[in-house]
This record gives C-alpha cells, sequence and structure tokens, in this order.
C-alpha cells in the first residue's frame, strides 16, 4: 500500500471532524494529518481507515479510534523533546504521532506479533522511536525513568504505582482508569508525593492485561 493525495484528502476530512468534536491542539490535528493510519492497517480496512472508529490489529486487539488518539496526546502536552513512556504499541500509531510530536518514545508491548510489527513498520515509514520494549507495562521502564510524560493505551483497572513513580515532578500521566468502560484520568506529578488528579468522561479500551507469561 501506498500514501496518496487521496489519502491525504480523506485525513483532511478526518482532522476536520476531530476539530468538530473538540480537539484544539493545533501540534495534535497537524501530526493527525500527516500519519498514514491505512499503512497501520491491515489492506483490507483501506477504505476504513479514516472513519472515526477503532479496528482490529490482530492478537484480538485495536488500533485505537482517532478521536482517542488526538485526545490522549493533547492531555500529555507534549514539548519537542519531551521523553515519554507509552504502554501498549499496538499498531504503532499512536506511537508515530508522538514521534512526529518531536517526543524521544519508549514504547512497551505485550503481545510479540504486535511488538514485532511495529518495530518493522514504524522505522520504514520513518518513524524512530528511541525504544521498543516486549514487556509488561504495568512495571513501565525504571531503567529509563523518568519520564516528561506517560500514556498508557488499554483501559487499566487502576493506576499503577510504578507509572507513577517513574513521572518528573511536572509531569503528565494520561490513562484510562475502569474495568469494562473507563475514564480518561489525567495525573500532573506536583512534587515528590503529590498528584493532581483530573477526570474526563468516558471511554471504552481493550484492557490493559497482567503478564501472565
Ligand atoms: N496505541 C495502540 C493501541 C493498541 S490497543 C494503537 O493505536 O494501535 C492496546 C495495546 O496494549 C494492545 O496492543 C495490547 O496488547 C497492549 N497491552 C495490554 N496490556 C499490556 C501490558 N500490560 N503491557 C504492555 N502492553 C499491553
Amino acid at each position: 500500500m501506498k500514501d496518496t493525495n487521496k489519502h491525504q484528502g480523506l485525513r483532511n476530512q478526518l482532522v476536520k471532524q476531530l476539530e468538530d468534536k473538540g480537539i484544539t491542539d493545533k501540534n495534535v490535528l497537524e501530526a493527525i494529518s500527516k500519519v498514514p493510519r491505512h499503512l497501520f492497517l491491515d489492506s483490507s480496512f483501506e477504505n476504513f481507515a479514516y472513519q472515526d472508529k477503532a479496528f482490529p490489529i490482530g492478537a484480538d486487539q485495536t488500533i485505537s479510534q482517532p478521536f482517542t488518539v488526538a485526545f490522549q496526546t493533547q492531555l500529555l502536552d507534549i514539548k519537542k523533546g519531551d521523553k515519554v513512556l507509552e504502554i501498549g504499541t499496538g499498531s504503532g500509531y499512536q506511537t508515530a504521532v508522538l514521534c512526529l510530536l518531536g517526543a524521544s518514545v519508549y514504547t512497551i508491548e505485550r503481545q510479540n506479533k504486535l511488538f514485532k510489527k511495529a518495530q518493522l513498520l514504524l522505522p520504514k515509514l520513518g518513524y524512530n522511536p528511541k525504544k521498543f520494549v516486549f514487556g509488561d507495562g504495568y512495571k513501565g521502564l525504571p531503567d529509563a525513568a523518568p519520564f516528561d510524560n506517560i500514556i498508557v493505551t488499554a483501559g487499566a483497572p487502576f493506576i499503577p504505582q510504578p507509572l507513577m513513580a517513574q513521572l518528573k515532578i511536572g509531569g503528565r500521566l494520561v490513562i484510562p482508569v475502569g474495568e469494562n468502560e473507563q475514564i480518561m484520568t489525567l495525573l500532573v506529578r506536583k512534587n515528590e508525593k503529590q498528584f493532581e488528579k483530573q477526570e474526563f468522561g468516558d471511554f471504552k479500551f481493550v484492557p490493559l492485561l497482567e503478564n501472565k507469561n
């Protein structure tokens, strides 16, 4: 599959929809207008790739809905050069958006098939995360901590303590919390001990799974 003017046109329409749904961050909208989402999906989804919907990516997982990607990324408030930890690489689409915003991205995935696929695909498309990790996101990445931003792209039954511990002072953790439905939650680290919490409505994610391997 290639990226064509037709795909660019569909992306421009998608960006308009996201603006209508309340996304205001120009950098986020620009990144979404650039990342070829159809190349992160199986070719059978090519005609649907720019609908604002989640789609299967194999291993019982889904690529997040563009609105969700935009909403979470907007909450992260990425500055160029920020060190960002992403839990749940999945297709790598969200990873590409973070790379385009100038973040230095560390991304963790627990499904081997998806991990390998994203590790091949992203550099081929010109997106180069700092590190791909095959492992359990509940633990974060203590060796590379602390992070400016942490994003979890699967539904977490609770906020994993290691992720809070690996956030810089002033850093932001964006995580959907809940079992069947999730409340989008933003934690901003105020100091060593205190976190300010804000909640932003209901979303639906595949679950953040504990490592049973
Ligand atoms: N950002 C991805 C979303 C994929 S869905 C995209 O847009 O494509 C969530 C992903 O989280 C899945 O790939 C799933 O395998 C992964 N995941 C679930 N539990 C995890 C864990 N404990 N550690 C790391 N990844 C996990």
